[in-house]
């Protein structure tokens, strides 16, 4: 896919390394810890869980000093990226920039005055460190002024379609870019976030087409992980295949583990990161099924993230109808049927266990094949031999001349 070309913005410093956002950069993954920011010893612990699990920068919220206070030993004690999250007070801004934070992240709209807001471009400049002006939905509207909030409201709700919400949207952000533009300000990353899912891919489609500056994607307010993960990939995965967005967070209102966790494959699934962990396939499913195969799924889903460390493709097929060639690009795949389970390597059969056993055995597979592939012996994607159908005489008591004959509906439906 073509990526839209962005001007680049760097943050970071020695210690814990440097993150491009734009330019030729890869897309990154951010999210947000949800603990106080005060509270220094949980916060550390969730960064480094988020950053383990593929966050390439995290941001904080910083509501009062106390949290600006933490930040220095925040900073000190992580290896990631560090975002400060203001809102309404603009000395929580310059507190953050002191205590050496990587990235501001501003809604020039809720800071009193623009000389505030210069004051804290300012101090960002002489230190190098990047702003993201965001101007969310929620926020654009004017708080303050109700009159003008009456009027504004009347213009949005008066056209349920949404072009006049995008309309004030990028007035706002004109508005705020001038002010940067005044203090000769373009380490900028822009983001303009709304609850649904049409809004965003237009809102940000439209800014993609005005300004050069890189793009932070997100959905707001997005809901839980079913919800959420389902608005977001809609959105996100539009504007990314479209090649618009240089780095994205994905919001739910649940463990922010499960954002990076769904950012990172989302990014993995459209080719735009290197994958690092295992990859799982898993038949969809069907009456032919004759393993529990929803929790085994779920058991080597979870096995394989926590024990393997490379980004092995391993197949979970509930029988050998359509199994073998649905698993044709797998590594390592299990084959169920009749309460036991095939287990292919790189093609080959070797083994077939009964259902208690499939789970150690397939793990202890895909160790093998991991230390196998980390002393070179061989590689990822290699196949000793092409998968075939296991012939089930003896193994599921079936056989593969009857699933030829088209007699498998017989043999491998469910005995109640
Ligand atoms: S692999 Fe077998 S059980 Fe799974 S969907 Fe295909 S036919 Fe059904």
């Amino acid at each position: 896919m073509t990526r839209r070309i962005s001007k680049e913005v760097v943050l970071g410093d020695d210690k814990c390394g440097y993150v491009r956002i734009g330019g030729n950069a890869p897309v990154t993954v951010q999210s947000m810890t949800s603990v106080a920011t005060h509270d220094i010893f949980k916060c550390i612990q969730e960064i480094e869980k988020l950053q383990d699990a593929g966050a390439d920068i995290v941001r904080v919220a910083v509501p009062e000093k106390k949290d600006t206070e933490a930040l220095k030993e925040i900073i000190k004690a992580t290896k990631v990226p560090i975002v400060a999250d203001v809102h309404f007070h603009f000395q929580r801004a310059l507190e953050a920039i002191s205590a050496g934070v990587h990235k501001i992240r501003l809604n020039p709209g809720n800071i009193n005055d623009h000389n505030q807001v210069k004051e804290v471009i300012n101090a960002c400049k002489l230190k190098n460190i990047p702003i993201r002006i965001g101007v969310n939905e929620g926020s654009i509207i004017e708080r303050r002024d109700k009159k003008k909030r009456a009027e504004e409201l009347n213009i949005f709700f008066a056209d349920k379609k949404h072009g006049h919400l995008i309309a004030l949207m990028i007035a706002k952000l004109e508005e705020y870019l001038e002010l940067f533009d005044s203090c000769d300000f373009e380490d900028i990353v822009i983001s303009a976030k709304s609850m649904d899912a049409p809004v965003v891919i237009d809102i940000y489609k439209e800014i993609a087409s005005r300004f050069d500056y890189p793009l932070h994607l997100g959905v707001t307010h997005a809901g839980t992980r079913e919800t959420g993960g389902i608005r977001s990939i809609a959105a996100l995965g539009s504007l990314l295949s479209q090649g618009i967005g240089e780095t994205i967070r994905i919001s739910y209102a649940s463990d922010p583990i499960e954002e990076v966790i769904d950012g990172v494959e989302l990014l993995c699934a459209l080719g735009l990161k290197e994958r690092r962990k295992p990859e799982l396939i898993a038949c969809p499913t069907c009456g032919r099924i004759q393993v529990d195969l929803f929790t085994l799924v779920e058991e080597v889903k979870k096995l394989i993230m926590d024990e393997i460390n490379l980004p092995m493709k391993v197949a979970v097929m509930g029988c050998v109808v359509n199994g073998p060639g649905e698993a044709e690009g797998a590594d390592v795949a299990v084959f169920a049927g009749n309460k036991r389970g095939i287990i292919y390597v790189q093609g080959a059969k070797v083994a077939n266990v009964p259902e208690t056993k499939i789970l150690s055995t397939l793990l202890s597979e895909c160790k093998k094949l991991e230390f196998r592939v980390n002393n070179g012996e061989t590689s990822l994607g290699e196949k000793t031999i092409a998968i075939k159908p296991p012939d089930p005489i003896g193994e599921l008591g079936s056989g593969i001349e009857s699933i030829k004959k088209g007699l498998v509906e017989k043999i491998t439906v469910r005995k109640t």
